[in-house]
């Protein structure tokens, strides 16, 4: 029997073999073992991150993967180089770091990893001279407009409708009728007051679960909706953040966990979002971000139209 015994330079080259989203922020966990990453070029639009003794399949995720990002491409550039390109959302600022457990793969977070972040504001929008907080303990801009309006609901659209303000749905009612709020999709979250204010309603339906009014100023309430539990009573004095709900599970006739959040000024209920999309100290990718999530569920109201004929 021979045996050889081969010893010497062999370099082998890594390999950039996975990218995808982590965490609640979306991040991009991206596998590259033995991959070294030469070069991280940021221009608006587009992220470059050039790796060498990498080999790779050209790879592709589509939009959008993540709230910030337009899509994802990679390929092989030149000998053993790697090119990772990542479609931006507007001008943002992006960290990348080494996985502590495992220093070849890499963390790219948008603004900044873990704890490294900022304890995020709640700001939502101004009504009236009111600030109004994210009623969802926690959440961020981003979020919120990821898990609304980034969020088609694909079980029953019929039923269910489109989680926009103004959207139609036919709901167990039997009859069509406009959705006059906004549906937040989340799970196991603490529902908190947007503002200070006092308590006008508690109450429970077969359609609603449990749901909370409160009154803010002459012009302003909020209603929150499909709420496992209501923590506070009728007449309370309740502060701006604090805990006033649960959601954990799909309540009332929401076929998704949700948050059914409404908000009324002087007596009408308005969109939300409407205000939103006026606030000047709103990032522009965000504001892009909305206009993207216009359009697709401007075509899922179309489908949704072809359905009930
Ligand atoms: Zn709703």
């Amino acid at each position: 029997m021979l045996w050889l015994i081969v010893t010497g330079a062999v370099t082998v080259a890594g390999e950039l073999h996975t990218v995808m989203p982590v965490g609640a922020n979306m991040d991009l966990f991206v596998m590259r073992n033995g991959c070294v990453l030469e070069e991280m070029a940021h221009t608006t639009g587009e992220l470059r991150l050039r790796f060498s003794d990498c080999t790779t399949q050209p790879g592709h995720i589509d939009t959008p993967i993540a709230g910030r990002i337009s899509h994802v491409h990679w390929e092989p550039a030149t000998s053993g180089q790697v090119e990772l390109r990542i479609g931006l959302l507007g001008n943002q600022r992006i960290t990348a770091r080494s996985v502590e457990d495992d220093p070849d793969d890499l963390l790219l977070c948008m603004p900044a990893c873990g704890d490294d972040a900022p304890t995020g504001t709640q700001r939502f929008i101004e009504v009236k001279g009111l600030t109004l907080d994210i009623p969802l303990q926690g959440m961020d801009l981003d979020a919120i407009v990821d898990r609304s309006l980034g969020h088609v609901p694909t079980q029953d659209i019929v039923r269910d409708g489109l989680p926009n303000f103004g959207s139609v749905r036919d709901d167990w009612l039997g009859r069509s009728r406009s959705h006059k709020g906004i549906d937040i999709y989340v799970d196991s979250i603490n529902v908190i007051a947007a503002a200070d204010g006092r308590v006008t309603q508690v109450g429970s339906g077969g359609n609603s679960g449990q749901y909370i009014k409160i009154h803010h100023s002459d012009a302003v309430s909020t209603v929150y909706v499909h709420l496992r539990r209501a923590l506070v009573r009728k007449g309370a004095r309740v502060s701006r953040r604090q805990v006033i709900g649960t959601i954990d599970g799909a309540s009332g006739n929401a076929v998704e966990p949700q948050l059914h959040f409404e908000l009324q000024v002087n007596g009408i209920k308005v969109d939300p979002f409407g205000y939103l999309k006026q606030d000047k100290t709103v990032a522009p990718y965000l504001l892009e971000k909305i206009r993207i999530y216009e359009a697709k569920l401007s075509d899922a109201a179309r489908i949704r139209a072809l359905l009930v004929q």
